[in-house]
């Protein structure tokens, strides 16, 4: 694939079109428009390693549910440094998407980015105690506004009927959630960028 708008030496290699290519290749194009960028895929198409929307989450990017990104210390607090971290370069990302979406480059925000509640769910005493301090944590940021946590059986199950439905009392379960999640197709966002790199005439707003 080769994104050069004419027959010279390009200014810049990009080696893979996955989203970090398409993301990197869109800044640096928004930043300097004269630009000659080359992308270089072995496959047939953009996006279909880790990108494609079967091969990631499309959740981990706000670091709302991924219970590896808050660690438990021994002392049994819950960091939550690298969530906050992760959480705040995805509104930078959003900032980028809104720009573009508003200049026309991405025509329609609901071909990659859908609103969708992001929940964690856990078992056992040691789990729930962990997701209790976690929500404590979390919920008193404002970048966690909003967030729920429930030990109840009934509200659990309004949330999500089907982890609960013959789920037994035997052990205690809890679960947080927030309903300000997206879920981000990454293989259709590629798709966008590369279509908008790819166009003739390239132009910055
Ligand atoms: C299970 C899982 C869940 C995830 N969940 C999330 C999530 O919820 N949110 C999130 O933001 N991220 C998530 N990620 C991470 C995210 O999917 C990746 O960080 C992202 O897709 C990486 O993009 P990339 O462009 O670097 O890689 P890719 O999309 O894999 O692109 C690399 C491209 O390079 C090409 N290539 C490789 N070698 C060469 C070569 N020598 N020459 C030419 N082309 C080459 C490949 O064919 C491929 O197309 C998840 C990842 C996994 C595995």
């Amino acid at each position: 694939m080769n994104q050069t708008q004419n027959s010279g030496a390009p200014d810049v290699v990009l080696i893979g079109a996955g989203i970090m290519s398409a993301t990197l290749g869109t800044v640096l194009k928004e930043l300097e428009p004269s630009l000659h960028l080359t992308i270089f895929e072995t496959l047939e198409d953009c996006a279909q390693e880790s990108s494609q929307a079967w091969n990631n989450a499309g959740t981990g990017h706000a670091a709302n549910c991924e219970l590896n990104y808050t660690p438990q210390h021994a002392d049994g607090s819950v960091d939550i440094s690298e969530a906050l971290k992760v959480n705040t370069e995805f509104d930078l990302s959003r900032q980028v998407w809104s720009y573009l979406i508003r200049k026309g480059a991405v025509p329609d925000p609901r071909a990659f980015i859908h609103p969708c509640p992001h929940m964690s769910f856990v078992w056992g005493r040691d789990n729930v105690d962990f997701l209790r301090k976690r929500f404590e944590a979390m919920s008193s940021c404002h970048c966690y506004h909003g967030m729920e946590y429930s030990e109840n059986r009934a509200k659990i199950a309004e949330w999500t009927p089907l982890i609960m439905d013959g789920r037994g009392d035997d052990e205690p379960f809890a679960a947080t959630r927030i309903v300000t999640g997206t879920d981000v197709d990454y293989g259709a966002l590629t798709h966008l960028l590369i279509k908008h790199l790819s166009a003739p005439r390239f132009s910055a707003l």
